[in-house]
């Protein structure tokens, strides 16, 4: 750590921040004067003012017991309090809605690699000794006669300037594994490259079975912030050539018609955001099950326990290879030619499947087919909203005894409905008598 000291003189201005955000840190900053204790701006939102991008989460950390200032903090302002004692945190969130995370700096030691760490308190330099890249172990004091003061104990800086992923110490990926996935992110996100050593490292830890030792939420969790970046393509792709899709039991295979599938995605979103900007997606979902669009349903299973979803997130991504092509088939297909008929092939995907279904078709290039099945998801969104006049208890009134000939007929009433064959209460209960005299002479026929 000796030639630590010659680097930390700089001084950075803030002033890009938003001005409430800068106010609340020099007022946060003399608090910390009061208290006799050291404060630091740490993290992501350094790295980003260094880079000149907007990032305005911020994360603090306290020279001295962080969960006490925080306290603190949330009693002078007003503010929500939550504290996570484990990991030695608090998130503020001030009555306007800005929200602080405050740590305490703090040395961290791993029992066992790819495990969360044990805690202790410690000082800043040991705290940035601890981060997973240069770029992310940048400090700035926040105390008033040190304001905008840099600490980059590591060479952030340079790195920064020289468009570099860099880990700190060599057993970094050993102790955490997803410090993996984190390099591929930024390293995309930035189009930043990663270092010569540190991808060495990063290539000899894929190819141990570290990453299997991640539990499945800690793995989930990376993944789908992976897939949460703005153009997910490229770093899924940097995932492949690293080979770090072993990280599913049965390795899901990057095809060319995968990867097609994959980089058309961006496409089917931004139609269908614009198309239905109220239908919400998510974005990560949608690129799982672009990814497992050709694995079989073992593979798609045995994805799903290892990532932990939620059930919601495994039915989605359970939809099924082929009922997504048959309907992708068939919706594609002049000779389809009734509403209810396409009603009924879409009727349980997700909106999350209607976007792979959509980016499927962009990637096979057919413009005729795509405009056929846009205007035919278009027609289906709104159909999906439709319903019959007529219930259950209607056609109890009118005699029906209860057994699945309801939603047989209820159904017929629908579908009569989405194609505009019967339009009002009247039409919907003439039809629905047609139906019952048909059905009970099906019955009588038995
Ligand atoms: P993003 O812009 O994606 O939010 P971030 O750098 O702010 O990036 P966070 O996950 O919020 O990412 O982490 C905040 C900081 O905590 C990082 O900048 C880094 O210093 C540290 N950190 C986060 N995860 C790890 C990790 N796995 N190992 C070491 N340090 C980490």
């Amino acid at each position: 750590m000796s030639g630590m000291k010659n680097q930390v003189n700089r001084v950075v201005s803030l002033n890009r921040l938003p001005v409430r955000q800068l106010r609340l840190l020099k007022q946060i900053g003399r608090l910390a004067d009061e208290q006799g204790m050291s404060v630091y701006l740490v993290g992501g939102v350094v790295r980003d003012l260094l880079l000149k991008r907007e990032n305005w989460d911020l994360d603090l950390t306290i020279e001295g017991d962080g969960i006490a200032f925080a306290r603190l903090v949330a009693d002078r302002y007003k503010a929500g309090l939550a504290v996570f004692d484990r990991f030695a945190t608090a998130r503020l969130v001030f009555p306007d809605g800005l929200k602080v995370d405050i740590a305490t700096t703090r040395r961290e030691s791993y029992a066992q690699p790819a495990d969360l760490p044990t805690v202790q308190p410690a000082s800043i330099e040991e705290d940035l000794s601890r981060r997973d890249f240069t770029i992310n172990a940048i400090a700035v004091q926040l105390n008033q006669r040190q304001f905008g003061r840099l600490l980059d104990p590591y060479a952030g800086q340079r790195d920064l300037r020289a468009r570099t992923i860099r880990v700190l110490h060599a057993g970094s990926f050993q102790d955490d594994p997803t410090r993996i996935f984190r390099a591929i992110r930024f390293e995309q996100r930035f189009g930043f490259h990663l270092e010569r050593t540190t991808l060495r490292l990063l290539a000899q830890a894929a190819s141990t079975n570290l990453i299997q030792q991640l539990s499945g939420p800690r793995l989930q969790n990376e993944i789908l912030l992976l897939l949460a970046e703005r153009d997910p393509a490229r770093a899924i792709s940097r995932l492949a050539q690293l080979k770090l899709f072993r990280f599913l039991p049965r390795s899901l295979s990057y095809t060319k018609n995968v990867k097609r599938t994959v980089t058309a995605v961006p496409k089917a979103l931004a139609w269908w955001a614009r198309r239905f900007p109220d239908s919400a997606i998510d974005r990560p979902i949608v690129y799982l099950m672009a990814l497992s669009s050709e694995a079989s349903q073992a593979v798609v299973a045995t994805m799903i326990r290892r990532l932990a979803l939620s059930r919601e997130q495994a039915k989605k991504v359970s939809t099924g290879r082929r009922r997504v092509d048959r309907a992708l088939k068939r919706l594609t297909d002049r000779k389809i030619a009734r509403p209810s008929q396409a009603y009924r092939l879409l009727e349980d995907f997700s909106n999350e499947a209607l976007v792979l279904l959509l980016a499927k078709q962009v990637s096979m290039q057919q413009g005729v087919r795509l405009s056929l099945l846009r205007r035919r998801l278009v027609a289906y969104m709104k159909n999906r909203t439709t319903k019959t006049a007529l219930t259950g208890r209607d056609l109890q009134a009118m005699g029906l005894q209860p057994g699945p000939q309801y939603k047989t007929i209820l159904g017929k009433l629908l579908d009569a409905r989405i194609d505009g064959v019967v339009t009002t209460e009247a039409d919907e209960r003439a039809l629905a008598h047609r139906l019952l005299k048909k059905s009970v002479l099906v019955i009588r026929e038995r």
